[in-house]
């Protein structure tokens, strides 16, 4: 359920006008709904509720926005963080450094070291490598990190290849047959206090059964390292449930997945911990998008907005559906195709699609589009990097300023040698 729906024909955003911001801010530009964020935040969490010790990160990967952690914060969530520029943000948004967790494949040595100084809760090690850097840092500063082994079940997700992460020959943590011996050789070490395991094998699931399947696999890992005599005190179960894109499509709800969850661990006696992202923040944004011009094509007029895949990357990267709607719909449909204005064509959000019929000048909106959507613009074809905004009942505030082109330009500059 989200926060996006008309009123006297118009689309808003719990309150507000979305023709408002688009006037006001400029398009395109990213709205969120800080009602839609909250009860997710709150239907995930109510969905474990039969989990007895639990502690949920949000995945900041997916939409690191500060005011966005910052509500988040505000729930009682911690911050998932793949990198010392996320933990910052974390941090500023007022997330406690305990509650950080750091995951990541390729964290560098001054990460590690800031995170420790930054008192980041929970290591999630990607290869005995790491652990092995981290205690001899942690130990050089005087400290102890608290660490958990990430293993790669070697499971199918079931879900798009490039954010898939857990089957044996991704590069995402330890081998599942390795990861005792790491677990024994890192638990002895000076700095380090292993604590646990941690899974995560992808993104966008729609399926539970992949989940339980890992989950199931981790179970009998923890008590095959409890059995050499090692402590496992905390399991790590990552993120990864998916969220509906097209209207009407069936997704498990976290309830599914809380009771799955408190079903396959309920005799673990750890504290099991989350990193959502996507189910959190996915429903609760929209980029809205102005039609520059309709132009005749063989088949199917294209609809060119003023939107493009630097802005919303995934539909070039993923081949990813977002629903499209007009903000002041006719009530008249067609079949268009739906393109931005860069000079590839993967910037391409919709082929032979049935829509709203719009004309140039139209407002429209590109849902689901709160994770993995801001996050990811960047300034191709010397674009502005795209502003967000978001609503709180009839309140609405921009969160990330327009970066101009001007400004980027003016980092760069020509050596000496050219002048
Ligand atoms: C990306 C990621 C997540 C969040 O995934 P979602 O599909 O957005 O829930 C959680 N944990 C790790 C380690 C990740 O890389």
């Amino acid at each position: 359920m989200d926060h996006f729906a008309y009123q006297n024909g118009a689309l808003h955003a719990e309150d507000v006008a979305l023709a408002t911001i688009a006037e006001q801010v400029g398009t395109p530009c990213y709205v969120y709904s800080s009602a839609t964020l909250r009860r997710h935040a709150q239907v995930f969490a109510a969905g474990l509720a039969a989990v007895p010790a639990k502690h949920i990160a949000f995945a900041v990967k997916s939409n690191p926005n500060l005011a966005v952690l910052r509500l988040l914060a505000s729930e009682g969530y911690g911050a998932d963080v793949v990198s010392a520029g996320e933990m910052d943000r974390a941090l500023a948004a007022g997330i406690p450094g305990a509650d950080i967790v750091f995951s990541g494949v390729g964290k560098t040595a001054d990460e590690l070291t800031r995170a420790l100084k930054a008192g980041v809760g929970q290591f999630n090690l990607e290869s005995e490598e790491e652990g092995v850097e981290l205690a001899q840092i942690a130990a050089g500063l005087g400290m102890t990190a608290q660490a958990a082994l990430r293993v790669n079940p070697d499971v199918d997700a079931k879900t798009h290849a490039k954010i898939s992460t857990g089957m044996a020959e991704n590069k995402f943590g330890v081998a599942y047959d390795r990861a005792a011996g790491i677990y024994a050789r890192l638990s002895v070490l000076p700095g380090l206090t292993m604590r646990g395991l941690a899974v995560h094998i992808g993104s966008q699931l729609s399926q539970l059964k992949p989940l339980e399947d890992a989950f199931t696999k981790m179970g009998a890992l923890m008590r095959a390292i409890r059995a050499n005599g090692q402590t496992i005190t905390h399991m790590d179960l990552g993120g990864g449930v998916g969220v509906p894109y097209k209207d009407g499509e069936n997704f498990p709800t976290p309830a599914d997945y809380g009771a799955m969850v408190a079903r396959v661990t309920a005799d673990w006696g750890v504290t099991l911990m989350f990193e959502p992202g996507r189910v959190i923040a996915g429903n609760s944004g929209v980029l809205i998008t102005r039609v520059v011009r309709v132009k005749e094509g063989v088949t199917h007029p294209f609809v060119i907005v003023d939107a493009a895949m630097n802005d919303l990357a995934r539909p070039a990267l993923y081949g990813a559906w977002h629903d499209f709607w007009a903000v002041t719909p006719n009530g008249e449909r067609f079949t268009a195709n739906i393109v931005g204005p860069i000079c590839e064509s993967s910037d391409t959000f919709a082929m032979g699609r049935e829509i709203d019929v719009v004309k140039a000048g139209d407002l429209a909106v590109f849902r689901t589009a709160g994770a993995y959507g801001a996050t990811m613009a960047n300034t191709y074809n010397s674009r502005a990097l795209v502003p967000e905004v978001m609503v709180e009942g009839d309140k609405w505030a921009i969160v990330a300023q327009r970066i101009d082109p001007a400004t980027i330009l003016a980092a760069e500059q020509v050596p000496d040698w050219l002048k």
